[in-house]
């Protein structure tokens, strides 16, 4: 039963805005490991339990969702992002220096492989060389991405998730190993290879612990919140706000290591630019301030944090059964969501939450603060997820 994703709930920029308040959703039937997965016809669908959960692109007006509005101008010109990929990407075929092995998953912008390196490629600077050198050699398992540059409607969203990547080397986010523009339209993104997958794939195929509809226990949870705080924190430190974190960007590997993936929607905020407006993220996962498109910081990223941790506890998100929409008025008018079965949990966990999903942004958590929150004392051990990490077999 590993990772049958029955629908796939795609909410489109454009669609958003469309004069109906119907979202529109588009259904795509899971094929893994065939790498021949294609996207299936769009056409409208209800939503249903397991409905992921695409993130929403750049929406300047939350108004919009009643009006007919143009998807966003694309912030680079196509010849900005060819010069941008060219600093990052290596103009080689790649294809001698790694075996493919199978199909890993499936993203919106491509597909992603397994793959053994076969040598490291030439070309290298002395200083990619020395980290290639540490974090992947020849032998070495590594996940490789595959994007036809042309298919991309949003090709800015692709550099910005290398640069963050490139630039954010921390043990809880995703390492970046190298890109290669094959072609100028065939892009190559190789980072580590994470072969627990990803946390909703956990949540979704582990037999549920008993209590609730999760197979996590609270200090299974707390220490995969404690990790991801680590990567929030040491990319808050940096100014950058993630701002789609939820189960399905949150990778482990067989030791148990947790990791932030898919930067395509970071911000980085500045002096100039110290607070954000523009409605990004997924629905269900967004805070209030960004549903409200007020002005937002990194503590977003907290929200998302506390949303992840009761997907955890209840097997999904809050309101994942109403369509987007009415999930979006729901997090701008209840506030902090209620808890299925609050009798059945801990003071610090509901703590926990309660210091993340809270609505009035002073009082919430920063990541620094959280680091120091009690409900981690309660943390396991890595080996203590080792059940957690063999849905796979
Ligand atoms: P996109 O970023 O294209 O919008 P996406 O966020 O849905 O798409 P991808 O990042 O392309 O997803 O990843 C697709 C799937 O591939 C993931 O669900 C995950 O299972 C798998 N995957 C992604 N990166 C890795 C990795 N480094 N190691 C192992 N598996 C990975």
């Amino acid at each position: 039963p590993s990772a049958v994703r029955t629908a796939q709930k795609n909410v489109q920029t454009s669609n958003l805005g469309s004069s109906s308040t119907q979202a529109h959703y588009e259904r795509s039937e899971d094929q893994r490991p065939s790498p021949t997965t294609h996207r299936a016809e769009q056409q409208p669908l209800q939503p249903l339990r397991q409905a992921p959960k695409k993130p929403l692109t750049e929406q300047k007006s939350h108004a919009g969702v009643t009006k007919q509005r143009k998807p966003t101008k694309p912030s680079m010109s196509n010849a900005e992002i060819m010069a941008k990929l060219n600093t990052v990407a290596l103009n080689l075929d790649p294809s001698p220096y790694f075996n493919m092995i199978e199909k890993a998953g499936q993203g919106a912008s491509g597909s992603v492989y397994l793959a053994q390196r076969i040598m490291l490629p030439p070309k290298l600077t002395e200083e990619e060389l020395d980290n290639n050198q540490e974090r992947s050699q020849a032998g070495d398992k590594v996940a490789i991405k595959q994007m036809i540059l042309s298919k991309q409607p949003r090709k800015e969203l692709i550099v910005n998730e290398i640069l963050v990547m490139k630039d954010s080397r921390h043990k809880n986010i995703v390492n970046f190993l190298e890109a290669y523009l094959k072609t100028e339209d065939d892009l190559w993104v190789v980072m580590e290879f994470m072969e627990g997958g990803s946390l909703t794939d956990i949540i979704e195929n582990s037999p549920s612990n008993g209590s609730m509809n999760s197979p996590l226990t609270e200090p299974q949870i707390a220490y995969i919140v404690r990790e991801t705080c680590h990567g929030l924190r040491f990319l808050h430190d940096k100014n950058i706000i993630h701002r789609d974190i939820k189960s399905d960007n949150v990778l482990l590997d067989t030791r148990a290591r947790v990791k932030i993936t898919d930067f395509g929607f970071c911000a980085k905020l500045t002096d100039k630019r110290s607070k954000r407006a523009t409605m990004v993220g997924t629905p269900y996962w967004m805070a209030p301030e960004v549903v409200k498109q007020r002005e937002y910081d990194e503590k977003v990223d907290v929200w998302s944090l506390g949303i992840m941790g009761i997907e955890m506890l209840e097997g999904e998100p809050p309101y994942l059964n109403e369509d987007p929409l009415k999930a979006l008025y729901l997090i701008a008018t209840n506030g902090t969501p209620k808890l299925k079965h609050p009798e059945t949990l801990s003071l610090e966990i509901k703590r926990f939450l309660s210091v993340c999903l809270c609505v009035d942004v002073r009082y919430r958590a920063s990541t620094e603060e959280l680091l120091h929150h009690t409900f981690f004392n309660m943390a396991c051990g890595p080996e203590d997820l080792t059940p957690l990490l063999s849905w796979k077999k």
